[in-house]
């Protein structure tokens, strides 16, 4: 069975909600009757009900840029699970580069909101990458591993259903630069051979794996063309709406 793509757009800390329905009303005619991909927006946490709203009946998935561990509790600031679920969230980005440099997100912390995702029903998209420094040491496949290796600790086969992956070097993110297609689907099927060795060959090959650092309209369609990439985690590109059409459209 191919795996299906899913196309998502990480909308940061940009626009209001205003903002967000002008962007809807701008792009759901542009996507109508898309139906070979997913498409998922992940807006502000102040933006969800106006892009759920915006979104309702349509073919666009709506999800948070982050999830906390526990279901509720004293954690000002964060965001939990059954909140997210309860207004029609459906996935939610975990781990991703902005989150582990500025904001003290560590291999352990994704590992516990993965965890509490998955119990949710969510689906999780796990980020990992490396560095600039990392890739010219030659140590990228050591650090992919080891972020892999670290969230899907204690994760059953059964439990992770719903995982998506994305990979996202950190030195593409928002530079303008990407990975080549082919340091891509490298990254890809390691990161493909690392689930499987946590959850089983059967679980590896459906396990989608999105690629993310500067996904443009004009990249996307070699990207996407490789058979490893299984998607697209699109950040700048995604706010506006028909550079996002266009990738949908890759
Ligand atoms: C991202 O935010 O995950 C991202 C890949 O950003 P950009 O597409 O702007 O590089």
């Amino acid at each position: 069975m191919p795996r299906i793509k899913l196309i998502a757009g990480n909308w940061k800390m940009y626009k209001t909600p205003d903002q967000t329905r002008d962007f809807f009303h701008h792009f759901l005619p542009l996507v109508t009757h898309h139906d070979r991909d997913e498409i998922l927006i992940c807006p502000p946490f102040v933006d969800l009900h106006a892009a759920l709203e915006s979104a309702e009946g349509t073919n666009v998935m709506i999800g948070s840029q982050n999830i906390h561990w526990a279901n509720e509790g004293a954690f000002t600031g964060e965001i939990s699970p059954l909140v997210l679920q309860a207004i029609g969230v459906t996935h939610a980005i975990i781990g991703h580069s902005e989150r582990r440099q500025y904001f003290g997100e560590t291999d352990d912390t994704v590992n516990l909101r993965l965890k509490n995702a998955l119990e949710a029903g969510l689906t999780p998209i796990v980020c990992v990458g490396e560095v600039l420094e990392e890739r010219e040491a030659g140590l990228t496949e050591d650090v992919l591993r080891r972020q892999c290796t670290r969230a899907f600790h204690k994760v059953s086969t059964k439990k992770a259903d719903k995982l998506v992956v994305a990979y996202e070097p950190v030195w593409a993110i928002g530079t303008g630069k990407t990975a080549t297609p082919q340091m891509a689907s490298d990254a890809h099927a390691l990161i493909r051979g690392e689930a499987a060795q946590t959850f089983g060959h059967e679980f590896a090959d459906k396990l989608r794996i999105l690629y993310g650092g500067s996904v443009k309209p004009e990249n996307a369609k070699a990207l996407m063309s490789e058979p490893e990439i299984d998607g697209a985690l699109v950040g700048g590109a995604s706010l506006e709406p028909k550079s996002f059409a266009a990738i949908v459209h890759y």
